[in-house]
């Protein structure tokens, strides 16, 4: 993975890194993170990343352990004493150690640990294909928009999918869809491109925002708004986003194809838009 991380003001290599037994994150999930792709040894959109980390701190009322001012130098830090020019950038906030105790300690030191692996995107099979999905009902709490370590809930819901030989975890709560177990989730019905809220039920995904700017600036009609499970599962197109993933078709739900089964139409415009972004936010960075 990374090759340098940074833990509480200290760089060292990964396995030399070392935290207490009794951090809050290891112990209770007490903790929020984030994930920033690299391109070309640029941060993509790290403001923005840094203000959903200032929210999740917020919900979890944890204090913002540094500035943003701070986060930008020591994330640029973190990108240059890693090798690749495209990078993931891991980084998680925890309340730190202290004695087991549910409540809030007192005087506990946050916890700032962040490392940095390749960034992998999909390969061409996958754009060109797309992937295999199955649907699960959406058993998270109700605090989905905040980034959490607390991944559980998640993890069970991807490895059920790994399981059934998919990729992803469609998750449907109360009869409407939400989001994937580690991504967000968008609907393509009759040329329109349809967007389940950014409420409580979801993480506001920084991509899914992404594909929201480039669907109206290549004239794609948009609905943000709730979405039946028979509408998500009647879809002619459906796609996964995220930093890593970016943005992929899913041909397959429980087995059966989505739409025709291929990579839609408006998914080829949305996907051309973003990997054509990309070149240009490196090219501006250079
Ligand atoms: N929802 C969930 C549950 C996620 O884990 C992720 C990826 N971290 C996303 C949505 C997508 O967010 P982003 O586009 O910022 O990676």
């Amino acid at each position: 993975m990374s090759d340098v991380v940074y833990l509480n003001g200290e760089f060292l290599p990964l396995d030399q890194a070392r935290v207490s037994v009794l951090d809050r994150g290891f112990i209770f999930g007490d903790g929020v993170y984030e994930v920033i792709p690299v391109y070309s040894r640029h941060a993509f959109r790290l403001a923005e990343h840094l203000k959903r980390l200032q929210r999740s701190l917020d919900a979890i009322r944890l204090a913002n352990p540094m500035t943003d001012a701070e986060w930008v130098q020591l994330i640029e830090e973190v990108i240059a004493r890693n090798p690749g020019e495209d990078q993931s950038v891991y980084l998680q906030v925890t309340r730190g150690a202290a004695s087991r105790d549910h409540a809030f300690p007192k005087g506990a030191r946050p916890t700032v640990f962040m490392m940095s692996g390749p960034l992998v995107t999909p390969g061409r099979e996958a754009v060109e294909n797309g992937v295999a999905a199955v649907s699960a009902i959406d058993n998270r709490w109700l605090r989905c928009d905040v980034k959490s370590v607390s991944l559980l809930p998640n993890c069970l819901l991807r490895q059920g999918a790994i399981e059934a030989g998919a990729e992803e975890a469609v998750l449907f709560r109360g009869g409407y869809l939400t989001e994937g177990s580690a991504c967000n989730i968008f609907v393509v019905r009759n040329g329109t491109l349809l967007a389940p809220p950014k409420d409580h039920l979801v993480l506001a995904g920084i991509t899914y925002d992404v594909v929201l700017e480039l669907a109206a600036r290549k004239n794609v009609p948009v609905e943000v708004r709730e979405i039946p499970e028979a509408e998500a599962r009647g879809a002619d197109e459906l796609w996964l986003t995220s930093s890593a993933k970016e943005v992929l078709a899913i041909t397959r739900l429980d087995g059966k194809p989505v739409g025709n089964g291929k990579p839609g139409a408006v998914f080829k415009i949305v996907h051309q838009a973003f990997q054509e972004f990309k070149r240009d936010v490196m090219r501006r960075a250079a």
